[in-house]
């Protein structure tokens, strides 16, 4: 059986990390199995339907790697997957859900009630084995018991969401409908509008949802949860990928650090789990660590020129060779691109601005002899790289009796404004003998006499 998937969501303004997850759940299952992966938008409900909300999800899907196999050929190019097709438009396909209606009315399954149309539900238990959760028996509640018959196409002639989506499956000759475990109780009526229409369903597996770390369910307003927040500060792609592979899915051995590929090879619908996945923030950022460190410096500048840009440093006018020089060494060290900003500034600046509190306690009296000695020694350097400056710095502290951490903060301070940063010999031989002697002077006219 060749496998066809898909990933179904509703415009809503924003793609939640749960819905994404969904969406590569789908996408490793069809890759893993050289299936087909379907996009398919449900914009029945046009007062949400917005061309916003639509690029949104497609921004998100394109971000995380995943494309679509299939579609109709129509509207902006830029919507459409790496095939050139698609997604599909639940809006552009009223013509087959009328169709479709007058075929349940035809076979006694629908049938017109106060100028909306209903169908007849089952009123038998529904029993399904659905892969991730096991077997699902569904019996009517009592209040449903009182009238299980539910509106599949209401008075003003739109279809809802069952009906378009259980139309949409069979006709899209979907096999396994994978999806969040929200759905999990919609799907006695799934199934009986599939046998309504003369065929089997698919196979279902509902995932356990994404609670937040404290065990609380994930809600839109939660902090995170939200794929464009991730987007926008900057998070390595690859790295929210496997970040979300990992929620809810586990390879046999366990391992966290997986490359694309790597899942695809391994992922499989009996290996998601079923307890309910937890959001753990910490476990992102380091993956994203991971990641980042292991970059190309094209790469990494890629991101952190973006990422500086967008906090208002300009790198414009500095030597690309100086830009990557400064850019390494950050590289290890921050944790996320949005700690460079705060974390390098200093060498796209022409004049520091001092942390007051550190400079009340390292720019004093004090280490005013200290600066000028360690930069009369900067300025009888020939090399000026880390080596010799480790040096330099070494050699001036044992000469004025003091410990190495009594120039290596002033220092560090004088040339960057900061109490942390990059390594201060690497970081220094970057900036270079001439900026780092401007920068000492300048500390010096600071503390003043
Ligand atoms: N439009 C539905 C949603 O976004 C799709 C549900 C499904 O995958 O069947 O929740």
């Amino acid at each position: 059986m060749s496998i066809r998937v898909r990933f179904a969501p509703s415009p809503t303004g924003f793609l939640h990390i749960g819905g994404a997850r969904t969406a590569l759940f789908n996408w490793l299952y069809a890759r893993h199995t050289g299936g087909r992966f379907i996009l398919r938008i449900e914009d029945t409900d046009a007062a949400r339907n917005t061309v916003e909300a639509i690029r949104v999800i497609l921004d998100g899907l394109k971000w995380l790697g995943m494309d679509w196999d299939e579609g109709p050929v129509t509207g902006d190019a830029s919507e459409q997957g790496k095939g050139e097709y698609g997604p599909y438009y639940q809006s552009q396909r009223m013509d087959i859900y009328r169709r479709r209606v007058e075929e349940l009315k035809a076979r006694g399954y629908a049938y017109d009630s106060d100028g909306a149309v209903k169908f007849k539900m089952t009123r038998e238990p529904v029993v399904f084995d659905d892969i991730v959760v096991g077997r699902v028996r569904r019996e009517l509640t009592d209040r449903e018991a009182a009238s299980p018959d539910f509106v599949i196409v209401r008075s003003d002639g739109m279809p809802v969401f069952h009906l378009v989506n259980v139309i949409d499956d069979l006709e899209m000759g979907i096999t396994h409908v994978i999806r969040g475990e929200d759905h999990l109780s919609n799907t006695s009526k799934h199934i009986a509008l599939f046998r309504a229409f003369g065929v089997e369903p698919p196979e279902y597996a509902h995932i356990p949802l994404i609670l937040n770390s404290n065990g609380s369910k994930m809600s839109k307003r939660d902090e995170g949860a939200s794929l464009g927040t991730y987007m926008r500060e900057n998070y390595v792609p690859e790295a929210v990928a496997n970040f979300l592979c990992l929620l809810g899915w586990s390879p046999k051995d366990d391992s966290q650090l997986l490359t694309i590929d790597e899942v695809v090879e391994r992922f499989d619908l009996a290996q998601i789990l079923r307890h309910n996945a937890r959001f753990d923030m910490k476990k992102l950022d380091w993956l994203n660590w991971e990641y980042m460190r292991r970059m190309s410096m094209e790469r990494f500048t890629e991101f952190a020129q973006r990422e500086l840009e967008e906090a208002g440093i300009s790198l414009a006018g500095y030597p690309e060779e100086y830009i990557h020089e400064a850019l390494k060494t950050c590289q290890e060290k921050i944790k996320t691109f949005s700690d460079l900003p705060e974390f390098a500034d200093f060498y796209f600046k022409d004049r520091v601005e001092y942390d007051s509190e550190t400079a009340s306690k390292v720019l004093t009296t004090e280490s005013r002899p200290i600066l000028e000695r360690v930069s009369e020694v900067f300025s009888g350097l020939g090399a000026f790289d880390s080596e010799a400056i480790q040096g330099a710095i070494k050699a001036t502290a044992k000469e004025l009796g003091v410990k190495t951490g009594a120039v290596v903060h002033p220092v560090r301070l004088a040339c960057t404004g900061k109490k942390v940063g990059p390594s201060l010999y690497h970081l220094l031989e970057v900036l270079g003998k001439t900026r780092v002697a401007e920068r000492i002077k300048a500390a010096i006219e600071y503390i003043g006499n």
